[in-house]
């Protein structure tokens, strides 16, 4: 067998594969909980791989909603710090649009000065993706350049091709895989290669039909030219679309407990008005409409300008929270048509 070629995993020997996985790593897969697909330690229940992408991003394994980025003891009036060590994980089921998403956050936390909590969750993770033959109805990836096929970013890379998935391997951790656990793969044939090209051409066919692309020049236009007072009578203000959101990072960071405890870092929003309000009680984006239209900004423009990607994925998950049905999307396409 030779393992830089795409190798097949026939559909039964998933559970398996992962259950020898498990045996030194925590996995996260999407499973059902109440009915619903969400990405969560695996425990040997049923896998939801068939179902839309999961509301809540496995980006949240690496800047989690709530963290301890460290603990404090006080001994004799001098401060030590303790780390958290990360777990050692394998996150199964990761589509294109969250890898994208991953990559943008290594700009941001990885470059200049790491973020060693969220580097050293990356350094522990090994990521199982999985392409998109099935996108969700919300789903515009393909617009925004990160789906439905995955490039790059991926340990190992599955593609259900029917019959059970095509297995391409992205790294040295991911060979290994391969290599260790090499009795449950077979060589993948040529068809394949070919089904999956023809599914992951249709699923793009699909997306982009249902929501024409927009260019750079016309979102930038488009940010100007909406109505932000309009749009923040329908905001209920929950916040929910940037907490949901792979690529939104905003954080608070607080300490719980005197003189011993721990530092804690929490998901924040700019969205919300306490996020921008200064200690003296002005707030440069009091009105929600500015913050809803910085939001915007910070994707298509602000992000871009620092990392040379865009700061939406197209995963459609600030669509599919909000209880307004503020249609991102739908927004930046009416206000230029
Ligand atoms: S999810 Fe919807 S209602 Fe909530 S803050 Fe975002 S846009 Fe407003
Ligand atoms: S802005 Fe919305 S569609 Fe874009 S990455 Fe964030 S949650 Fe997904």
């Amino acid at each position: 067998m030779t393992l830089n070629a795409a190798l097949f995993l026939d559909h039964e020997n998933l559970v398996p594969l992962i259950e020898e996985l498990g045996k030194t790593l925590e996995v996260v897969a999407p499973v059902y909980a109440e009915g619903e697909p969400v990405f969560a330690t695996w425990k040997g229940e049923p896998l939801a791989l068939d179902a839309d992408n999961p509301l809540n991003s496995p980006v949240e394994f690496f800047l989690p909603q709530k963290e301890v980025l460290f603990k404090y003891v006080q001994c004799s009036g001098r401060y030590t710090f303790q780390d958290v060590p990360p777990k050692s994980r394998l996150i199964l089921g990761m589509r294109p649009c969250d890898l994208q998403a991953i990559k943008v956050l290594d700009e941001i936390f990885g470059t200049e000065l790491p973020d060693h909590p969220y580097a050293s969750k990356r350094m522990s993770t090994i990521i199982v993706a999985l392409n998109c033959t099935s996108p969700g109805e919300r789903c515009f990836c393909a617009q925004m350049g990160s789906g439905p096929a995955a490039e790059e970013g991926y340990d190992l890379l599955l593609t259900d091709v029917g019959s059970g998935y095509l297995v391409e391997s992205g790294s040295p951790a991911g060979m290994f895989i391969l290599r260790a656990h090499s009795h449950h793969f077979e060589e993948a044939l040529p068809e394949h290669l070919k089904e999956k090209e023809r599914l992951l051409s249709l699923a793009e066919e699909e997306i982009t039909n249902r929501r024409p692309a927009l260019t750079p020049e016309e979102i930038r236009r488009a940010i100007d030219e909406t109505d932000w007072g309009e749009v923040e009578k329908r905001c209920l203000r929950c916040g929910g679309c940037s907490l949901v959101c792979p690529v939104c990072h905003c954080f608070s960071v607080m300490d719980r407990g005197v003189p011993d405890g721990e530092r804690l870092r929490c998901r924040d929003s700019c969205v919300m008005a306490g996020f921008s309000r200064m200690t003296s009680g002005a707030n440069p984006r009091a009105a929600l409409g500015e913050r809803l239209r910085h939001w915007y900004l910070d994707k298509f423009v602000y992000i871009p300008e620092k990392t040379g990607m865009l700061g939406c994925v197209g995963c459609g998950r600030c669509s599919s929270v909000c209880l307004s049905e503020i249609d991102r999307w739908s927004i930046l396409r009416e206000a230029i048509e």
